[in-house]
Protein backbone atom coordinates (compact mmCIF):
# COMPACT_ATOMS: atom_id res chain seq x y z
CA UNK A 1 0.00 0.00 0.00
CA UNK A 2 1.50 3.54 -1.12
CA UNK A 3 0.52 6.67 1.33
CA UNK A 4 -0.38 9.42 -0.15
CA UNK A 5 2.08 11.83 0.45
CA UNK A 6 1.34 15.75 1.37
CA UNK A 7 5.42 15.97 0.71
CA UNK A 8 5.08 14.19 -3.20
CA UNK A 9 7.02 16.12 -5.57
CA UNK A 10 5.30 14.54 -9.02
CA UNK A 11 2.60 16.83 -10.78
CA UNK A 12 -0.18 15.31 -11.47
CA UNK A 13 -1.59 16.11 -14.89
CA UNK A 14 -4.96 15.64 -13.63
CA UNK A 15 -4.41 18.27 -10.36
CA UNK A 16 -5.58 21.07 -12.98
CA UNK A 17 -6.31 23.78 -9.53
CA UNK A 18 -3.07 22.59 -8.30
CA UNK A 19 -0.94 23.10 -11.55
CA UNK A 20 -2.50 26.54 -11.96
CA UNK A 21 -1.38 27.81 -8.47
CA UNK A 22 1.85 26.21 -9.45
CA UNK A 23 2.21 28.42 -12.23
CA UNK A 24 1.15 31.45 -10.31
CA UNK A 25 4.05 30.83 -8.16
CA UNK A 26 6.54 30.73 -10.15
CA UNK A 27 8.91 33.53 -10.92
CA UNK A 28 9.09 34.85 -14.58
CA UNK A 29 12.29 36.66 -14.15
CA UNK A 30 16.01 36.03 -13.40
CA UNK A 31 15.85 38.38 -10.44
CA UNK A 32 12.68 36.98 -8.83
CA UNK A 33 13.98 33.25 -8.74
CA UNK A 34 15.45 32.97 -5.48
CA UNK A 35 18.67 30.75 -5.23
CA UNK A 36 20.75 28.88 -7.21
CA UNK A 37 23.40 31.61 -7.12
CA UNK A 38 26.31 30.02 -8.84
CA UNK A 39 23.71 28.94 -11.99
CA UNK A 40 22.25 32.39 -12.29
CA UNK A 41 25.58 33.69 -12.43
CA UNK A 42 26.37 31.53 -14.95
CA UNK A 43 23.05 31.73 -17.23
CA UNK A 44 23.25 34.82 -16.92
CA UNK A 45 26.66 35.82 -18.54
CA UNK A 46 25.83 33.31 -21.05
CA UNK A 47 22.34 35.10 -22.08
CA UNK A 48 23.91 38.55 -22.27
CA UNK A 49 26.65 37.08 -24.62
CA UNK A 50 23.69 35.22 -26.84
CA UNK A 51 21.49 38.66 -26.79
CA UNK A 52 24.74 40.58 -27.93
CA UNK A 53 25.50 38.61 -30.52
CA UNK A 54 21.81 38.42 -31.63
CA UNK A 55 22.18 34.79 -31.70
CA UNK A 56 19.87 31.95 -29.54
CA UNK A 57 21.25 30.30 -26.19
CA UNK A 58 23.28 27.24 -26.95
CA UNK A 59 20.96 24.48 -25.66
CA UNK A 60 21.00 23.93 -21.51
CA UNK A 61 20.75 20.60 -19.82
CA UNK A 62 18.89 21.71 -16.11
CA UNK A 63 19.49 18.37 -14.17
CA UNK A 64 18.85 17.38 -10.52
CA UNK A 65 16.18 16.10 -8.16
CA UNK A 66 12.12 16.94 -8.95
CA UNK A 67 10.93 20.32 -7.62
CA UNK A 68 14.00 22.06 -7.22
CA UNK A 69 13.30 24.56 -10.37
CA UNK A 70 13.97 23.38 -13.28
CA UNK A 71 11.05 23.71 -15.33
CA UNK A 72 10.73 27.09 -13.81
CA UNK A 73 14.45 28.02 -14.76
CA UNK A 74 13.61 26.83 -18.41
CA UNK A 75 10.21 29.73 -18.34
CA UNK A 76 13.31 32.11 -16.80
CA UNK A 77 15.83 31.93 -19.18
CA UNK A 78 12.97 31.92 -22.34
CA UNK A 79 10.97 34.90 -20.79
CA UNK A 80 14.74 36.38 -20.50
CA UNK A 81 15.92 35.94 -24.30
CA UNK A 82 12.43 37.20 -25.03
CA UNK A 83 11.66 33.76 -26.56
CA UNK A 84 8.50 31.79 -27.03
CA UNK A 85 8.44 28.84 -24.38
CA UNK A 86 6.94 25.50 -25.81
CA UNK A 87 6.82 22.58 -23.59
CA UNK A 88 6.81 19.07 -24.24
CA UNK A 89 8.21 16.18 -22.39
CA UNK A 90 10.19 13.05 -23.67
CA UNK A 91 7.57 10.41 -22.97
CA UNK A 92 5.07 12.48 -24.78
CA UNK A 93 7.14 12.17 -27.74
CA UNK A 94 5.67 9.01 -29.32
CA UNK A 95 7.48 8.80 -32.61
CA UNK A 96 10.16 10.39 -34.42
CA UNK A 97 7.48 12.24 -36.53
CA UNK A 98 6.42 13.69 -33.55
CA UNK A 99 9.24 15.28 -33.17
CA UNK A 100 9.60 16.33 -36.64
CA UNK A 101 6.37 17.99 -36.42
CA UNK A 102 7.12 20.02 -33.30
CA UNK A 103 10.54 21.10 -34.58
CA UNK A 104 9.49 22.44 -37.68
CA UNK A 105 6.70 24.13 -36.52
CA UNK A 106 9.34 26.09 -34.28
CA UNK A 107 10.20 29.61 -34.90
CA UNK A 108 13.55 30.98 -35.18
CA UNK A 109 14.90 31.64 -31.50
CA UNK A 110 12.04 29.65 -29.61
CA UNK A 111 12.75 28.10 -26.62
CA UNK A 112 11.89 24.40 -26.80
CA UNK A 113 11.42 22.39 -23.31
CA UNK A 114 12.06 18.91 -22.60
CA UNK A 115 11.09 17.62 -19.85
CA UNK A 116 12.21 14.05 -18.40
CA UNK A 117 14.42 14.11 -21.65
CA UNK A 118 15.56 11.31 -20.25
CA UNK A 119 12.94 8.96 -21.38
CA UNK A 120 12.74 10.03 -25.01
CA UNK A 121 12.82 6.79 -27.06
CA UNK A 122 16.06 6.16 -29.01
CA UNK A 123 14.59 6.37 -32.51
CA UNK A 124 13.12 9.76 -31.47
CA UNK A 125 16.55 10.89 -29.79
CA UNK A 126 18.90 9.99 -32.68
CA UNK A 127 16.31 12.71 -34.91
CA UNK A 128 16.96 15.52 -32.10
CA UNK A 129 21.46 14.98 -32.76
CA UNK A 130 21.69 16.32 -36.22
CA UNK A 131 18.78 18.85 -35.30
CA UNK A 132 20.69 20.63 -32.17
CA UNK A 133 23.88 20.75 -33.90
CA UNK A 134 23.58 21.85 -37.17
CA UNK A 135 19.71 22.91 -37.45
CA UNK A 136 19.15 20.25 -40.13
CA UNK A 137 16.34 17.30 -39.99
CA UNK A 138 16.82 14.23 -41.76
CA UNK A 139 14.13 12.37 -42.92
CA UNK A 140 13.34 9.30 -44.87
CA UNK A 141 10.63 9.45 -47.43
CA UNK A 142 8.74 6.29 -48.81
CA UNK A 143 10.02 2.81 -48.31
CA UNK A 144 11.95 -0.34 -49.25
CA UNK A 145 14.21 0.90 -52.44
CA UNK A 146 12.56 3.82 -53.44
CA UNK A 147 13.14 5.30 -49.97
CA UNK A 148 15.49 8.34 -49.77
CA UNK A 149 16.73 10.99 -47.27
CA UNK A 150 16.46 14.26 -47.13
CA UNK A 151 17.82 17.10 -45.16
CA UNK A 152 15.65 19.97 -44.08
CA UNK A 153 16.31 22.87 -42.62
CA UNK A 154 15.24 24.01 -38.95
CA UNK A 155 14.99 27.38 -37.48
CA UNK A 156 17.94 28.10 -34.95
CA UNK A 157 16.09 27.29 -31.76
CA UNK A 158 17.34 26.21 -27.83
CA UNK A 159 16.55 23.01 -26.32
CA UNK A 160 16.60 23.03 -22.89
CA UNK A 161 16.20 19.37 -21.27
CA UNK A 162 15.50 18.44 -17.71
CA UNK A 163 16.17 15.37 -15.95
CA UNK A 164 16.58 13.87 -12.40
CA UNK A 165 19.15 11.18 -13.88
CA UNK A 166 21.40 12.82 -15.68
CA UNK A 167 23.39 9.41 -15.85
CA UNK A 168 20.73 7.68 -17.64
CA UNK A 169 20.91 10.23 -20.70
CA UNK A 170 22.70 8.87 -23.42
CA UNK A 171 26.45 10.19 -24.09
CA UNK A 172 25.75 11.86 -27.81
CA UNK A 173 22.14 13.43 -26.52
CA UNK A 174 24.15 14.68 -23.40
CA UNK A 175 27.54 16.49 -25.59
CA UNK A 176 25.03 18.62 -27.42
CA UNK A 177 24.38 20.61 -24.61
CA UNK A 178 27.07 23.36 -24.22
CA UNK A 179 25.43 24.62 -21.23
CA UNK A 180 24.82 22.12 -18.10
CA UNK A 181 23.86 22.73 -15.02
CA UNK A 182 23.17 20.81 -11.90
CA UNK A 183 20.64 22.25 -9.55
CA UNK A 184 21.12 22.05 -5.78
CA UNK A 185 19.09 21.93 -2.80
CA UNK A 186 18.35 25.08 -1.38
CA UNK A 187 19.58 26.14 1.93
CA UNK A 188 16.94 26.66 4.56
CA UNK A 189 16.95 30.79 4.48
CA UNK A 190 16.12 30.71 0.25
CA UNK A 191 12.98 28.05 1.22
CA UNK A 192 11.75 30.56 3.91
CA UNK A 193 12.36 33.39 1.12
CA UNK A 194 9.84 31.34 -1.39
CA UNK A 195 7.55 30.41 1.75
CA UNK A 196 7.40 34.00 1.87
CA UNK A 197 7.19 34.98 -1.23
CA UNK A 198 4.60 32.41 -2.23
CA UNK A 199 2.57 33.85 1.15
CA UNK A 200 2.39 37.08 -0.20
CA UNK A 201 1.11 35.78 -3.72
CA UNK A 202 -1.64 33.82 -2.21
CA UNK A 203 -2.54 37.00 0.14
CA UNK A 204 -2.32 34.55 3.35
CA UNK A 205 0.30 36.92 6.15
CA UNK A 206 2.51 34.40 7.71
CA UNK A 207 4.85 35.23 10.84
CA UNK A 208 8.85 35.18 10.54
CA UNK A 209 8.93 32.45 12.96
CA UNK A 210 6.01 30.46 11.34
CA UNK A 211 7.47 30.77 7.99
CA UNK A 212 11.41 29.75 9.30
CA UNK A 213 9.51 26.56 10.82
CA UNK A 214 8.11 25.86 7.15
CA UNK A 215 11.31 26.25 5.82
CA UNK A 216 12.68 23.70 7.57
CA UNK A 217 10.56 20.90 7.06
CA UNK A 218 10.29 21.10 3.18
CA UNK A 219 13.29 19.36 2.65
CA UNK A 220 15.09 21.99 1.06
CA UNK A 221 12.79 21.46 -2.28
CA UNK A 222 10.85 24.57 -3.51
CA UNK A 223 7.78 22.79 -4.74
CA UNK A 224 7.33 21.02 -1.48
CA UNK A 225 8.03 24.22 0.40
CA UNK A 226 4.66 25.58 -1.92
CA UNK A 227 2.53 22.61 -1.20
CA UNK A 228 3.27 22.66 2.37
CA UNK A 229 2.00 26.02 2.58
CA UNK A 230 -1.07 25.28 1.58
CA UNK A 231 -1.54 22.63 2.99
CA UNK A 232 -1.25 24.94 6.36
CA UNK A 233 -2.73 27.99 5.32
CA UNK A 234 -5.75 25.55 4.85
CA UNK A 235 -5.66 24.49 8.15
CA UNK A 236 -5.33 28.20 9.11
CA UNK A 237 -8.52 28.70 7.28
CA UNK A 238 -10.63 25.77 9.33
CA UNK A 239 -9.02 26.34 12.57
CA UNK A 240 -7.70 29.89 12.93
CA UNK A 241 -8.32 32.70 11.45
CA UNK A 242 -6.50 32.54 8.52
CA UNK A 243 -3.32 33.90 9.51
CA UNK A 244 -0.40 31.49 9.94
CA UNK A 245 1.88 32.25 13.44
CA UNK A 246 4.17 29.14 15.16
CA UNK A 247 1.32 27.65 17.23
CA UNK A 248 -0.74 27.76 14.04
CA UNK A 249 2.23 26.20 11.29
CA UNK A 250 3.53 23.57 14.43
CA UNK A 251 -0.48 22.54 14.75
CA UNK A 252 -0.76 21.80 10.91
CA UNK A 253 2.69 20.12 10.76
CA UNK A 254 1.50 17.79 13.32
CA UNK A 255 -1.52 16.75 11.55
CA UNK A 256 0.27 16.67 8.72
CA UNK A 257 2.42 14.09 10.59
CA UNK A 258 5.95 16.26 8.69
CA UNK A 259 8.29 15.52 11.21
CA UNK A 260 11.10 17.87 12.28
CA UNK A 261 13.38 16.34 9.37
CA UNK A 262 10.95 16.74 6.76
CA UNK A 263 10.16 13.41 6.84
CA UNK A 264 6.41 12.19 6.55
CA UNK A 265 4.81 8.90 6.92
CA UNK A 266 5.32 7.76 3.51
CA UNK A 267 9.41 7.74 4.32
CA UNK A 268 9.22 6.48 7.97
CA UNK A 269 6.95 3.62 6.49
CA UNK A 270 9.90 2.90 3.86
CA UNK A 271 12.97 3.08 6.66
CA UNK A 272 11.11 1.19 9.16
CA UNK A 273 10.08 -1.95 6.65
CA UNK A 274 13.56 -2.06 5.18
CA UNK A 275 15.02 -1.53 8.93
CA UNK A 276 12.31 -4.63 9.99
CA UNK A 277 13.35 -6.53 6.84
CA UNK A 278 16.86 -6.28 6.33
CA UNK A 279 18.55 -4.83 9.49
CA UNK A 280 21.89 -2.48 8.50
CA UNK A 281 21.62 -5.49 5.23
CA UNK A 282 21.91 -3.55 2.07
CA UNK A 283 18.82 -3.99 0.22
CA UNK A 284 17.88 -3.80 -3.76
CA UNK A 285 15.68 -1.46 -5.39
CA UNK A 286 13.29 -4.19 -6.73
CA UNK A 287 12.62 -4.97 -3.04
CA UNK A 288 12.78 -1.87 -1.23
CA UNK A 289 9.34 -1.49 -4.32
CA UNK A 290 8.15 -5.03 -3.05
CA UNK A 291 8.13 -3.66 0.77
CA UNK A 292 6.24 -0.66 -0.04
CA UNK A 293 4.28 -1.05 -3.19
CA UNK A 294 5.31 1.56 -4.29
CA UNK A 295 7.29 2.11 -8.39
CA UNK A 296 10.98 1.73 -8.35
CA UNK A 297 11.49 4.84 -10.18
CA UNK A 298 9.33 6.74 -7.40
CA UNK A 299 11.68 5.34 -4.89
CA UNK A 300 14.65 6.32 -6.91
CA UNK A 301 13.33 9.86 -8.06
CA UNK A 302 11.15 11.00 -4.86
CA UNK A 303 12.15 9.28 -1.70
CA UNK A 304 15.74 8.32 -2.16
CA UNK A 305 17.68 11.73 -2.94
CA UNK A 306 16.68 13.51 0.33
CA UNK A 307 17.14 10.48 2.45
CA UNK A 308 20.53 10.42 1.06
CA UNK A 309 21.08 13.87 1.90
CA UNK A 310 20.42 13.47 4.84
CA UNK A 311 22.21 10.85 5.52
CA UNK A 312 19.67 8.03 6.09
CA UNK A 313 20.12 5.64 3.45
CA UNK A 314 23.52 5.39 1.53
CA UNK A 315 23.57 3.35 -1.79
CA UNK A 316 26.28 0.67 -2.35
CA UNK A 317 27.29 -1.51 -5.33
CA UNK A 318 25.09 -4.31 -3.18
CA UNK A 319 21.46 -2.03 -2.84
CA UNK A 320 20.50 0.72 -0.30
CA UNK A 321 21.91 0.74 3.44
CA UNK A 322 19.47 2.49 6.08
CA UNK A 323 22.11 4.40 8.35
CA UNK A 324 22.62 4.60 12.07
CA UNK A 325 21.40 8.07 11.66
CA UNK A 326 17.69 7.02 10.51
CA UNK A 327 17.59 4.25 13.20
CA UNK A 328 18.79 6.63 15.44
CA UNK A 329 15.94 9.52 14.31
CA UNK A 330 13.01 6.72 14.16
CA UNK A 331 14.32 5.42 17.88
CA UNK A 332 15.10 1.94 16.13
CA UNK A 333 18.70 0.96 17.65
P1 LIG B 1 11.18 20.87 -11.36
O1 LIG B 1 10.91 21.20 -12.79
O2 LIG B 1 12.65 20.87 -11.01
O3 LIG B 1 10.51 19.60 -10.90
P2 LIG B 1 9.58 23.25 -10.85
O4 LIG B 1 10.29 24.23 -11.70
O5 LIG B 1 8.31 22.69 -11.36
O6 LIG B 1 10.57 22.05 -10.46
O7 LIG B 1 9.36 23.97 -9.43
C1 LIG B 1 8.39 23.55 -8.53
C2 LIG B 1 7.72 24.73 -7.87
O8 LIG B 1 8.63 25.38 -7.01
C3 LIG B 1 7.23 25.78 -8.86
O9 LIG B 1 5.83 25.85 -8.78
C4 LIG B 1 7.79 27.10 -8.41
O10 LIG B 1 6.75 27.94 -8.01
C5 LIG B 1 8.63 26.79 -7.19
N1 LIG B 1 10.00 27.23 -7.38
C6 LIG B 1 10.99 26.48 -7.91
N2 LIG B 1 12.15 27.14 -7.89
C7 LIG B 1 11.91 28.34 -7.33
C8 LIG B 1 12.74 29.47 -7.02
N3 LIG B 1 14.04 29.46 -7.26
N4 LIG B 1 12.16 30.54 -6.47
C9 LIG B 1 10.83 30.54 -6.20
N5 LIG B 1 10.00 29.49 -6.45
C10 LIG B 1 10.53 28.41 -7.01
Amino acid sequence: MSIERVIDTSLHEDDIDEKAVEFSLRPTTLEEYIGQTRLKKNLKLSIDAAKKRGEPLDHVLLYGPPGLGKTTMAGVIAHEMNANFRVTSGPSIEKPGDLASILTNLTDGDVLFIDEIHRLRRVVEEILYSAMEDFKLDIVIGKGPAARSVRLDLPKFTIIGATTQAGSLARPLRDRFGLQFRLEYYANDDIQKIIERSAGLLETKISKDAAKLLSERSRLTPRIANRILKRVRDYADIHKNGEIDLKTAEDALKMLEIDELGLDPADRNMLTLMIEHYGDRPVGLKSISALTGDEESTIEDFYEPYLMQLGMIERTARGRIVTLRARQHLGKI
